[in-house]
């Protein structure tokens, strides 16, 4: 007697147990969900999210982080992580995550044909690991009593002996500058290059410190005579009524360089999925839905940026005011200048570029 209720016992367990699965089987079929790790932290970023689900009753549980936190968090997770999508902002940032394997590879018709071939990784035959969904500029910054606009309209006039202890930038290393720097090897070359960069560090009014906000904030007040900006910091001072970033404007000069031959460096702020995504159906939705006009308005104007989708127009006045309209960007792969970080880093550390 004993022994029949004891070997009946895990039997009984076992269809508990199954009852269970299947209640939580049903719930997660019920909840469609996705894991986003993103590096944005605007306010229009929240309507975005909110019509995704509207739309899709697909519910988005966000982590923040900066870049770099992102980045390390995926990869002390490993398999385990549960990020589905990553949102980053540059270039440099997405290529480094894509060399360490942190994304996957998808196939979107839909996203190959929304977004220039330009603005995303270099596909493979598995599919294409990251995409652009806006971009910015950067531009040089100018004071208005100090220098002449003709004298740095340029890249490569920053590194002119004319332009000698008037330069203030970041520091090198950080992902804008990597992805300038990675733009100029494709455009000049690497000889060229590197002997730009040593110009450019003969030519600094100071040792590269600061955000780009502190060097449109240096340039303005006199410390420097030229720096270099992403237009959206630009844009956000030119939106402000602050009497400081009045004068702040007032002081200095925008300029849009290399007009004349290959156009302005552009980057991009984009997104991936992760590797080892459980929700991929709803990631790949996901970054669909990033390219259509609705979104792509609130991802781009969020932090002040230009849309990737060809056909969708944003009336920000300050991206207007600042470009004057239209400008002429850089036509290069945005892979190839992410693919380039190494090799900069390399030459920044031969010109003692900080
Ligand atoms: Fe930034």
């Amino acid at each position: 007697m004993f022994k029949l209720t004891f070997q009946k016992r895990p039997f009984l367990i076992s269809l508990t147990s199954l009852a269970l699965l299947a209640s939580v089987g049903a719930a997660c079929a019920q909840e469609q969900v996705l894991n986003l790790y993103s590096a944005r932290h605007y306010q229009t970023d929240e309507a975005l999210y909110g019509n995704f689900t509207k739309s899709t009753g697909i519910k988005i549980n966000r982590v923040d982080a900066d870049d770099a936190g992102i980045l390390a968090r995926l990869k002390a997770e490993g398999s385990a992580s549960p990020a589905d999508v990553i949102l980053l902002v540059d270039a440099a940032r997405l290529g480094k995550g894509d060399s360490e394997g942190l994304f996957k590879p998808i196939k979107s018709t839909l996203l190959e044909s929304a977004i220039p071939s330009t603005l995303r990784a270099k596909p493979s035959s598995e599919g294409t690991t990251w995409f652009g969904f806006s971009t910015r500029a950067r531009v040089v910054v100018y004071n208005k009593l100090k220098v002449k606009k003709e004298d740095v309209d340029t890249y490569e006039e920053l590194a002119d002996p004319k332009n000698k202890g008037l330069l203030c930038t970041r520091s090198g290393s950080h992902p804008y500058n990597l992805s300038l720097f990675g733009a100029m090897t494709e455009h000049l070359g690497e000889v060229r290059t590197e002997a730009w960069l040593k110009g450019l560090v003969t030519n600094m009014a100071r040792p590269p410190k600061g955000g780009d906000t502190d060097q449109i904030k240096a340039v303005a007040s006199g410390e420097c005579g030229v720096g270099l900006t992403n237009t959206y910091y630009l844009a956000r001072i030119m939106r402000s009524s602050a009497p400081e970033d009045k004068q702040i404007m007032d002081s200095i000069g925008v300029v849009f360089p290399n007009q004349q031959s290959w156009g302005t460096h552009v980057n991009v702020a984009g997104a991936a999925v992760a590797r080892n995504a459980k929700n991929v159906t709803n990631a790949v939705k996901f970054m669909e839905y990033l390219a259509s006009a609705e979104a792509q308005n609130y991802f781009a104007n969020g932090n002040n940026e230009w849309p990737v989708v060809a056909s969708v127009k944003v009336s920000n006045p300050a991206l207007q005011a600042m470009a004057g309209g239209n400008f002429r960007s850089e036509t290069i792969p945005i892979s190839a200048v992410a693919s380039n970080q190494t090799k900069v880093q390399q030459m920044l550390d031969r010109v003692g570029y900080k």
